[in-house]
C-alpha cells in the first residue's frame, strides 16, 4: 500500500564501472577480483604534489546518464572540495561538485504502489570520485582493528538525488531498479560487481523531520530498512517521541537500523572550487552524446508491442533487463514474436530466477528450435518446458534432449488410440458424462495421458475424447 504519510527521497551514488581508468588517473577500474592496494597510483593515493585529470570519457558517461533521467545538461559544470578527514580518503577531502552539478531537474517513470506509472522527479546528477574501503576485522562495532584499500580510491562516481517523492518503500525498490536498468542499457554501469550502486535512503512521516539511512548497497536491504523505519518512525510517534533529523547505519544481519549522529554534529566540509581543475564547457560535448544514446527500456518496450504485436505486460517483462530484451529481438527475428514473448517471458525467466542465472545460461538458438517444435506439435507445452529444464540443469541441445528422454509428442494415431481405449475403459466416468456431469471428462483425458505416458496435448486429447464420446 502507498502509505500518504511516508516521504522517501533517495541519493544514489553510481559508479561508472564500465570505464577503463579511474576519474582523475590512469589507474585501472578492474580491481574487483585483485588484492588490496594494487590499482593505486600517487595521484589516487593523494601524496603531495601530483594534480588530477579528469576523464573525458567519465565526463560523456555522465553526461550519457544525466539526459536518459531526463536532466538539463548544465553548459558549464566544476568541480569542488569537499572537506573532511576519514581513513578512507587519503587526501582529506574529495573532489566532487556542489552548486554547479552537471545535470539538474530530471525525471524518470516506475511503476508505482496502485500499478500505475508514477513520475519520480531526480533533483541533480553530478560527478564525484569514491573514496577508498574500510576493511573491518570483524563487524564495524566490534572489530578490533580495521584496514584500508585504496583500489576504489578515485573511482568515477555519479550521484543521483530524487526529490522526496516516493512514498513506500516498495516503490523506492522499484525505482532503484528502474534506475540499475536503465544504467545498464547505456552501458555504462555493471551493477552485479560489489558496491556498483550504493544508496542513502531519506525517510520520515508527514510533519517529522527526517532520518537518513546510509550506505546500503542492495535494492532489497533500501526496502527492508525503510520497512523498520516506517514502523520505527510511528511507533516513537505514538509515544510521543518527536523523530529529530539523524543519520542512522542499516544492520543488515539484525534487519534493523541504529542511529549514528544527529544534526547537531553536521560537518561543514567547507566547500570551495577545486583550484587543481579548470571549470568545464560541456554545451558543444551534449547534442553529439545525445545523438549516440541507445534505446532505452520505456522507449524498447513501446517498440516491442508495435513491432512484434505483443502484450504490454510481455514487453514490460522482456526489457526490464537489456540482456534479455536482445535475447527475445534474436529469437523473434527467427520464430513467431507471440509465442515467443510468452515462452521467454513467462517461462524461460521463471526457470532463469529459480536457479538464479542469467539468460547468457541459455542459447537464443535453442529456443527456436524449442519454439519451432511447438509450432509443429512434435512436443507438447509440457515437454516444452521439460527440455528448458534439462537444459539448464545438464546442458544439451533441444533434439537431443527431446530424444533422449522420449519427449516427442505421441503420435495422433497412437492418442486417438488412446482415446478409444480410455472411453472404453471408464464406462463409469463416461455414463457420468453423458448424465451431464461434464467434469467426468477428466477422468477419461487423465486417462488417456496416462496411456501416452504424458505425450499427449492435453487440450487435444480432450478435444478428441468430446468427439469420441459424440460418436458413440
Ligand atoms: P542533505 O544535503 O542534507 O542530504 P537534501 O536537501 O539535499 O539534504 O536532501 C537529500 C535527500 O533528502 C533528497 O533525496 C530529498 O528528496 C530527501 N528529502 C528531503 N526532504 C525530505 C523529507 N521530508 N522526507 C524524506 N526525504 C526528504
Ligand atoms: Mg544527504
Ligand atoms: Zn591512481
Amino acid at each position: 500500500m502507498a502509505e500518504k504519510d511516508v516521504i522517501i527521497g533517495l541519493e544514489v551514488h553510481v559508479q561508472l564501472n564500465k570505464l577503463n581508468s579511474k576519474l582523475f588517473c590512469g589507474c585501472s577500474t578492474d580491481y574487483h577480483d585483485s588484492p588490496p592496494n594494487t590499482h593505486t597510483c600517487p595521484v589516487c593515493l593523494g601524496l603531495p604534489g601530483t594534480l588530477p585529470v579528469v576523464n573525458k570519457r567519465a565526463v560523456e558517461y555522465a553526461i550519457r546518464v544525466a539526459l536518459a533521467l531526463n536532466c538539463d545538461i548544465q553548459g558549464e559544470t566544476l568541480f569542488y572540495r569537499k572537506n573532511y578527514y576519514y581513513p578512507d580518503l587519503p587526501k582529506a577531502f574529495q573532489i566532487t561538485q556542489y552548486d554547479f552539478p552537471l545535470g539538474l531537474g530530471g525525471h524518470i517513470l516506475i511503476k508505482g504502489e496502485d500499478g500505475e506509472e508514477k513520475t519520480i522527479r531526480i533533483t541533480r546528477v553530478h560527478m564525484e570520485e569514491d573514496p577508498g574501503r574500510l576493511v573491518h576485522a570483524g563487524t564495524i562495532d566490534r572489530a578490533k582493528y580495521s584496514m584500508v584499500d585504496y583500489n576504489r580510491c578515485g573511482m568515477p562516481l555519479l550521484e543521483v538525488v530524487t526529490e522526496p517523492d516516493l512514498r513506500s518503500p516498495k516503490e523506492a525498490r522499484s525505482f532503484l531498479d528502474k534506475l540499475r536498468n536503465i544504467l545498464e542499457y547505456l552501458d555504462v554501469f555493471d551493477g552485479n560487481l560489489e558496491g556498483a550502486m550504493r544508496i542513502d535512503s531519506n525517510i520520515s512521516l508527514v510533519g517529522g523531520e527526517r532520518a537518513e539511512v546510509k550506505n546500503i548497497s542492495s535494492h532489497k536491504g533500501v526496502e527492508k530498512a525503510l520497512a523498520y523505519e516506517i514502523t520505527r518512525q510511528r511507533s516513537a510517534r505514538r509515544r510521543g517521541v518527536a523523530q529529530v533529523q539523524e543519520t542512522r547505519h542499516y544492520d543488515e544481519l539484525r534487519s534493523i537500523t541504529v542511529s549514528i549522529r544527529t544534526k547537531e554534529e553536521a560537518h561543514d566540509y567547507r566547500y570551495f572550487p577545486e583550484p587543481d581543475l579548470v571549470p568545464m564547457r560541456i554545451a558543444d560535448w551534449v547534442p553529439r552524446v545525445e545523438a549516440e544514446l541507445p534505446e532505452l527500456p520505456d522507449a524498447k518496450r513501446e517498440r516491442f508491442v508495435a513491432e512484434y504485436g505483443i502484450a504490454d505486460d510481455h514487453a514490460k517483462s522482456l526489457t526490464s533487463e537489456i540482456r534479455v530484451a536482445n535475447f527475445y529481438e534474436d529469437v523473434a527475428k527467427r520464430a513467431p514474436p507471440r509465442l515467443a514473448a510468452v515462452w521467454i517471458a513467462d517461462v524461460l525467466k521463471g526457470e532463469l530466477n529459480y536457479r538464479d542465472v542469467t539468460i547468457d545460461k541459455f542459447s537464443p538458438d535453442h529456443m527456436v528450435e524449442i519454439l519451432g517444435m511447438l509450432e509443429k506439435r512434435t512436443i507438447t507445452e509440457k515437454g516444452a518446458v521439460e527440455v528448458i529444464r534439462i537444459i539448464l540443469d545438464t546442458g544439451g541441445d533441444p533434439s537431443e534432449v527431446v530424444e533422449a528422454g522420449g519427449l516427442a509428442k505421441a503420435e495422433d494415431d497412437a492418442v486417438k488410440e488412446a482415446v478409444f481405449a480410455a472411453v472404453a475403459e471408464c464406462s463409469q466416468a463416461v455414463a457420468d458424462y453423458r448424465s451431464g456431469n461434464e467434469k467426468a471428462i477428466n477422468f477419461i483425458v487423465g486417462m488417456v495421458m496416462k496411456k501416452t505416458r504424458g505425450r499427449a496435448d492435453p487440450g487435444e486429447a480432450n478435444r478428441l475424447v468430446k468427439e469420441a464420446l459424440e460418436e458413440i
